[in-house]
């Protein structure tokens, strides 16, 4: 992974990772005054700034995110660290939309300014009509610029009749070339959607007709993926945060990087001397990945063959289609599981009734639910195959073997930009101090996506291959927090700065245009 990286970012074009300039080079800051004892001495999840005193323990369900519950503590306590160029001080409501999986997600963040900081903040979540993923541009963006009228004119907003045009994040997890922090064009679609007037176009812009159309006056002002958005809300409860990774429907990650090590686009110039990268790493590939028979046929039936293969064995979308794949051919050649096996021919792509995609299928989450069932009879197995014992045992080890090879590949890849950015404990000594003073620097990772947070085995074993990687004395300064609905509300943190910050960003808007004008032709003639 970690050559990879560096291949991506020497020339476009040079590797299967894309390694995407985001044009967001400061993070949001707003540090708490209260340092989390990471007491564990293994990799655990973190949810972010949380004070509660139960922070060792092994189980997420102990760690729901919840703004309201500790409001009074940003409140009280929050102070805002200023160590970068801005100093996060938006005030107001800001908007952002989460489009880029299975659920779609409406957003709306109160700003307090200074001290207060995120006040409050709503989602509303809804699955994506399966038709929309396919139908053309004008249908789907009409759909998102609908589902946020209704959010904005239920909330009954004060701000909202105020006649100014409004800013707002969009989150958009799909490959983009970035234009600018608020605009890009879609280079190609994933995870199932497949609208083709689409692709080459600039996102933001089909975004902003369809919200004229709906007779919204907003704009863009921030337009990330949801690992960037993942990043933002991270750096923004703890500044040790130096990377995002999502696993949910999909996966990718993004980093902060130096951009002197950017070398595609020498020269370039930012405030902070960073700028984070989107790796795109569902389309990492190595011929040094374990794939079977089973990766190859899911890969030739898919609607992207040869992309994203990382993506295709690790994330929700796949792996039950995996465990499927398997099981169909254990029963075709052994004859094991009778009158089922003509259920389970049918491929997880059809568009099928929720009913009998809940009858035939093995989405992800049934996938979980028969891996994770822990009844001596395997009751929860025998719902979903009607079979018998020594079937359903077997069931359950085709779902571990599937889950315990993602998570380990996801592992490698944490790894992997830990290793690049020297926090795998190579190179992320504190400089400046004498050798036997030498600290391994602290390292969070922020990370989102229902698989990680749902499936309690894939992040057990995740967790487990960390700590093998990394080894026990770095794997003690490496933190995996989450942060639930981080990819939107993020979004909406950097849409705010970019608002507050416009005049600083005009200029550093130019310098990087001036910096990257070849690049930007280079990439366009790439694609
Ligand atoms: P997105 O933002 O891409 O829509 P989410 O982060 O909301 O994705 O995660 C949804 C995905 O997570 C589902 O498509 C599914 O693959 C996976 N998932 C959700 N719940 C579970 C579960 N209980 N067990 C396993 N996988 C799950
Ligand atoms: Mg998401």
């Amino acid at each position: 992974m970690a050559v990879e990286m560096h291949a991506g970012l020497a020339s476009e074009g040079g590797s299967k990772l894309k390694m995407l300039l985001t044009f967001v080079d400061t993070l949001p800051n707003g540090r708490c005054n209260v340092i989390p004892q990471e007491s564990s001495n293994s990799i655990k999840d973190w949810k972010f700034c949380n004070v509660i005193p139960q922070e060792s323990s092994n189980s997420i369900k102990d760690w729901k995110f919840d703004f309201i519950a500790y409001r009074g503590f940003f409140l009280d306590g929050l102070i805002l660290g200023n160590t970068d160029a801005h100093d996060w001080s938006e005030k107001g409501t800001y908007y952002a939309l989460d489009l880029g999986g299975t659920n779609f997600r409406v957003l709306r963040v109160q700003l307090g300014g200074g001290r207060s900081s995120i006040l409050d903040n709503d989602v509303k979540r809804q699955p994506i009509p399966q038709h929309l993923m396919t139908s053309t541009s004008e249908d789907l963006f009409d759909f998102i610029a609908s589902s946020l009228k209704e959010f904005v004119d239920q909330e009954g907003d004060a701000e909202s009749s105020v006649d100014r045009r409004r800013e707002l994040g969009f989150t958009f997890s799909f490959p983009v070339k970035q234009i600018s922090v608020s605009s890009g064009t879609l280079i190609k679609w994933t995870k199932g959607f497949a609208i083709r007037d689409m692709v080459g176009m600039e996102v933001s812009g089909c975004l902003e007709q369809a919200m004229t159309r709906k007779g919204l006056n907003m704009k863009v002002a921030a337009l990330v993926n949801d690992s960037v958005g993942t990043l933002a809300l991270g750096h923004y409860h703890d500044a040790d945060t130096v990377a995002a990774v999502i696993i949910g429907t999909g996966t990718n990650a993004c980093y902060m990087e130096r951009t002197d090590a950017i070398i595609k686009c020498q020269g370039l110039l930012t405030t902070s001397g960073g700028m984070v990268v989107n790796m795109e790493w569902g389309n990492f590939w190595s011929a040094h990945l374990p794939r079977t028979t089973y990766d190859i046929d899911l890969d030739a039936d898919s609607p992207n063959p040869n992309y994203q293969g990382f993506e295709k064995m690790i994330s929700g979308m796949y792996l039950g289609d995996i465990v499927r794949r398997v099981i169909l051919r254990m029963s075709e050649e052994a004859d094991i599981f009778g009158p089922v096996s003509s259920k389970l021919s049918m491929p997880f792509i059809l568009s099928l009734s929720a009913f009998l995609v809940k009858l035939c299928c093995f989405r992800t989450p049934l996938m979980a639910a028969m891996h994770e069932d822990d009844s001596p009879e395997l009751t929860e197995v025998g719902r979903i195959l009607s079979d018998i014992l020594e079937v359903r045992k077997l069931v359950v080890k085709v779902c571990d073997v599937v889950t315990r090879r993602a998570a380990r590949l996801a592992a490698a890849g944490i790894a992997g930009i830990l290793k690049k950015i020297g926090r795998d404990g190579s190179g992320g000594k504190t400089p400046g101090r004498s050798r036997s003073d030498n600290r391994i620097r602290r390292t969070v990772v922020a990370v989102e996506g229902g698989l990680y947070t749902s499936y309690t085995m894939f992040r057990e074993y995740l967790h487990e291959a960390l700590n093998e990687i990394l080894g026990e004395e770095v794997s003690q300064h490496v933190f995996l927090k989450v942060t639930e609905d981080g990819s939107g509300i993020g979004a909406a943190l950097l849409a705010a700065s970019q608002s507050s910050n416009s005049v600083d960003r005009d200029v550093i808007d130019g310098k990087l245009l001036g910096n990257l004008i070849s690049l930007f032709v280079c990439g366009h003639m790439n694609m």
